[in-house]
């Protein structure tokens, strides 16, 4: 508690005073009786108790709730400038809401509410959200597995303001993506992969270019749109292969072959066929779920690193990434060395990327922290 971080898990609760209820304020205090601070209590959770404030004084109401919100929205004002306006609003813990999750494109804000204090203000969320210069629709995405542990259901629909606009894109530097707010990944886009998207539109150039786990083909088009030489994406899902190439006629480029199958599979047979690419780009999605699985998740990052590797060119380059936050950076650049070494390659990190600025790690609450990513490049 001194150390400002903002879980208390239940093996620190010597004892629960009164009845709470799931989303309730509650006053933490030390064993020695000093009052903490004050948390949102959540009896189902391991995570028993997310702070709210160090300052037990405060009062968590619904101004309270929307000056968090507001001020974390101030801080993307930057970011939210010339050709980009889809950006990360709140951070949940990072941005003092735990369990509050909002993203911005263009007019169009989507909520994701994964705890039951978050969802205690609901409603307040909702309205400091709208109430944003320039929104006019905030639509919620609240079907993350984690609300389970919780025990809470998975809601999803309108929460204030228009219909969400048919056709919704978000502007990237200068750049367009349709965005599937109903139905996409997250809350309908990678907001989290903006500084990958900008090393790969500086990269690109000239480049035969191999997209694994492309998604809706966000860093294809880029590669196309900075001269790729050639581009070629994979992933499992077609519905996500045809928003590629909608994004490519978005963005007036060719986003080039797509190829749906499993990637594992499909980059051995590419090694069998003794293929080479300039610079491939590895993004898989998140492989280790918790510590349980990081395990099996460091072998399977293995193989893909391994077989991409085999794949690049002489003086070929290799941008790979972890979302799993159980793998921390060191762990993931021990297992892309093992990976080199096993090639047989020489091969130098020249570059490291991580979450943009709008997914911030408190110092205090380093678990944050998920995305890492190492620009490589091989002999
Ligand atoms: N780089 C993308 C995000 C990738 S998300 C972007 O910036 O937009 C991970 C993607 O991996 C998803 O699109 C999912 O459909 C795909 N995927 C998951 N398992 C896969 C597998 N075994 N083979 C191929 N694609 C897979």
């Amino acid at each position: 508690m001194s150390r400002r971080h903002p879980w208390i898990f239940s093996g620190a609760i010597a004892h629960v005073a009164g009845d709470p209820t799931p989303g309730d304020t509650v006053l933490i205090k030390s064993s020695g009786g000093d009052r903490l601070g004050l948390a949102a209590f959540s009896p189902e959770s391991q995570i028993r108790a997310r702070m709210w404030t160090f300052d037990p004084d405060e009062t968590v109401n619904d101004v309270f709730v929307a000056a968090r919100v507001n001020a974390a929205a101030a801080r993307r004002t930057s970011l939210l400038s010339g050709g980009t306006d889809g950006a990360r609003l709140v951070f949940s813990e990072a941005d003092g809401v735990p369990g509050l999750i909002a993203d911005r494109y263009g007019d169009t804000v989507v909520v994701q509410l994964t705890t039951v204090g978050a969802e205690r203000w609901r409603e307040a969320i909702a309205d400091a959200l709208a109430a944003l210069p320039g929104v006019r629709t905030v639509y919620e995405r609240s079907d993350a597995d984690i609300r389970e542990r919780e025990g809470l259901d998975a809601r999803v629909g309108p929460m204030r303001g228009d219909a969400p606009t048919p056709g919704l894109v978000v502007h990237e530097d200068g750049r367009q993506f349709a965005i599937d707010i109903e139905g996409g990944h997250k809350t309908g886009f990678y907001l989290d992969q903006r500084n990958a998207r900008r090393a790969i539109a500086e990269h690109a150039g000239g480049r035969r270019v191999l997209n694994v786990f492309s998604y809706t083909g966000a860093f294809s088009v880029i590669a196309a749109s900075a001269g790729a030489a050639s581009v070629s994406s994979i992933d499992s899902s077609g519905p996500a292969l045809a928003a590629a190439t909608r994004n490519g006629e978005l963005n007036g480029v060719d986003v080039g072959e797509l190829v749906e199958g499993d990637a594992f599979t499909l980059l051995r047979g590419l090694r069998d066929r003794a293929r080479q690419y300039d610079l491939i780009l590895l993004d898989p999605p998140k492989l280790a779920k918790n510590e349980k699985h990081l395990d099996k998740a460091t072998r399977a990052y293995k193989d893909l690193n391994l077989l991409a590797i085999k794949l690049l060119s002489p003086g070929g380059m290799l941008m790979t990434f972890s979302c799993s936050g159980a793998m921390s950076a060191d762990l993931f650049q021990k297992v892309v060395a093992g990976a080199a070494l096993d090639a047989r390659r020489e091969v130098r990190i020249i570059g490291r990327l991580a979450q943009p600025s709008d997914h911030p790690v408190p110092l205090s609450f380093p678990e944050a922290e998920y995305l890492k990513g190492l620009i490589l490049e091989a002999e």
